[in-house]
């Protein structure tokens, strides 16, 4: 049965018009690196190339789909098969004869990829073909890594690798429908670090930045920890969103912040620079669009620096006119 004299036994003997010839043409399929298999209607294998019973590791003798399957699964060779075995027969199975022309991918326990194709004939006969893709897929795997890597860039902050300004817009924009469904208020801050001019100024530019990063650690560690994302929007300016929180638990956060980097400044081999941030909070009871609430936020943050910055201010509820 398994061999090559069986070959183009077609799926109904009367069909074969030149015998010779179709002996030729299964001489070249042998030829080709393409695994090939042919299984009847009873799901019998009628013939394997030489490469189909390498990959599946087919035994001499009687051989059925399952019966193949089975070994691969219990010696561990061939593709890589799910357990339950019953249940990855059944869904294979389900799948098989089930249109003319069928593909699909195989993974093999050595790490290689298979693409084959099944075609069945109208009389329940099937053909399988199976070669390798393994480098395609490689590619694929690839350019999907460096897809995933652009598409985090595109919403990374380079110096201090927290979301930039349009990530943490989204960001919002998500918690803002979460907190909604939990018919809970969302709380909007945002930072500005203080006097960050003289910083710069003062240690040079180079170490501001260091300052930005340091403030960035500190304050995504804090942040995170409390159910929250900070996120910088440009500068020396950060904004926050807490999630399910009045302002009350926003304030409460800062200033846990503010007493952390005045415990922890930030330090290098010579120096020792002590900062501190203002910040302007505002709730999603209040107002709702982004727009709207970063608005009133910047106006408590420009309160804040007014009265003499290291310090929160939290937006005036807005009077609504009912007419
Ligand atoms: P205020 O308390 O009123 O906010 O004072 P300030 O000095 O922080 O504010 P101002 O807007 O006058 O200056 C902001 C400074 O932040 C000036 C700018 O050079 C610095 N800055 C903005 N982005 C960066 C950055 O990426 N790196 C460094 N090192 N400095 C930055
Ligand atoms: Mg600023
Ligand atoms: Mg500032």
């Amino acid at each position: 049965m398994v061999n090559s004299s069986s070959f183009f036994a077609p799926p109904n003997p009367a069909d074969a018009e030149n015998p010779a010839e179709q002996q030729e043409l299964g001489q070249w399929v042998l030829a080709s690196k393409t695994a090939v298999a042919i299984f009847n209607a009873n799901d019998r294998l009628h013939f394997a190339s030489p490469s189909f019973m390498q990959l599946y590791a087919v035994q001499p003798g009687p051989q059925t789909f399952h019966s193949i399957i089975s070994h691969c699964f219990h010696q561990q060779v061939g593709p890589r098969i799910a357990p339950p075995l019953s249940q990855w027969l059944e869904q294979v199975q389900a799948r098989r004869r089930t249109i003319p022309l069928r593909t699909f991918e195989i993974v093999m326990l050595d790490g290689r990829w298979m693409w084959g194709t099944e075609v069945a004939f109208a009389n329940q006969w099937t053909m399988v073909q199976i070669i390798d893709f393994t480098a395609i897929k490689n590619k694929e795997f690839a350019l999907q890594k460096a897809h995933d890597a652009a598409l985090l860039a595109a919403k990374t902050d380079d110096l201090t690798g927290l979301p930039n300004r349009g990530a943490i817009i989204q960001r919002f924009h998500q918690l803002y429908e979460y907190s909604l469904g939990q018919s809970q208020p969302l709380t909007l801050a945002i930072i500005d670090l203080d006097h960050f001019k003289s910083v710069n100024d003062n240690f040079g530019h180079a170490m501001g930045d260091a300052v930005l990063r340091h403030f960035a650690t500190q304050a995504d560690t804090l942040i995170r920890a409390a159910g929250g994302v900070i996120g910088r929007s440009g500068g020396e300016e950060f904004l926050v969103v807490l999630p399910n929180s009045p302002t009350c638990c926003g304030q409460d956060l800062l200033e846990k912040l503010r007493i952390h980097l005045q415990k922890h400044p930030f330090s290098a081999a010579q120096s020792i620079i002590y900062y501190t941030f203002s910040s302007g909070l505002v709730s999603s009871t209040q107002l709702c669009s982004f727009e709207d609430l970063y608005k009133a936020a910047d106006k408590a943050l420009y309160t804040a620096k007014i009265r003499g910055r290291n310090q929160d201010c939290v937006s005036t509820p807005v009077k609504v006119n009912i007419q």
